[in-house]
């Protein structure tokens, strides 16, 4: 598979084209590992990504190992990190919380190994950059922390990553009951970044685009006035315009 290196602060991240098919049902699994800072061979297996304390990027299992699409059945050795749900999902994990237990977190209390918030904006970064490159809107069912796939895809996991975090400034995001979902602010986090992404990589219109557009659609608008047929060329020059316009909209997210 083709892929695209992106150089992020966290080192570089590669990712595959992904076609499609596949793209439009991947989701991004968001997890801690139970683990301690150390990033272990075990844990690369079980994750695409591991995130060390201080947020560096490891690559584990090749993303195209989790992917199913015509032609590209999933292969054997694919990442097992959530249950019965792995298939066109990609698992990014942090090496922390070994020692952690819910109770206690929402406590105030994270065990030896709290996840950091290196870790924590690294997940963002690479989530960000999985949504703009593939097109995966940032929502529950398709961004989601390991403990949401019970509440939110109906696959109980019996998990509670990631939606207790140490350093969040819980109180704006406070529920009724008083529990907190930090899950849910990491995906509007993750939100804020893909726009940053679409924004800076808006392209120029090139030189002329936008007379070649008006010279296109007087032709058409003329034709479709007057019924009279259009020559070969024209429709030709016509459509060629169009279909670039279309390009710029397409890039702008206008379509
Ligand atoms: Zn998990």
């Amino acid at each position: 598979m083709q892929t695209t290196t992106i150089n992020t602060p966290f080192g570089p991240l590669e990712l595959p084209s992904i076609p499609e098919e596949a793209s439009s049902k991947l989701c991004l699994t968001l997890h801690w590992a139970a683990s301690t800072y150390n990033v272990s061979s075990f844990e690369l297996t079980k994750y695409h990504f591991v995130l060390g304390a201080d947020g560096a990027i490891h690559k584990g299992v090749p993303v195209e190992n989790n992917l199913s699409f015509a032609g590209h059945p999933r292969p054997a050795n694919y990442a097992a990190h959530v249950l019965n749900a792995n298939t066109n999902n990609i698992g990014i994990s942090a090496a922390s919380m070994a020692d952690a237990a819910e109770v206690e977190a929402r406590k105030g209390h994270y065990g030896t190994y709290p996840v950091t918030e290196k870790q924590i904006a690294a997940i963002v970064e690479i989530a960000a950059q999985m949504c703009f490159l593939w097109n995966i809107p940032v929502i529950p069912t398709r961004v989601l922390g390991h403990e949401e796939w019970d509440s939110v895809n109906g696959r109980p996991q019996d998990r509670w990553d990631v939606n207790c975090i140490p350093h969040l400034d819980i109180r704006p995001h406070l529920n009724a009951d008083g529990t907190y979902d930090s899950t849910n602010w990491i995906r509007s986090e993750i939100r804020k970044r893909v726009q940053a992404l679409a924004t800076q990589s808006r392209p120029e219109l090139p030189a002329g685009a936008m007379d070649d557009v008006d010279a296109a659609l007087k032709v058409l608008y003329t034709a479709a006035q007057t019924g009279l047929p259009m020559t070969p060329d024209t429709r030709r020059t016509a459509l060629k315009a169009l279909n670039e316009f279309n390009g710029v909209l397409v890039n702008l997210g206008f379509k």
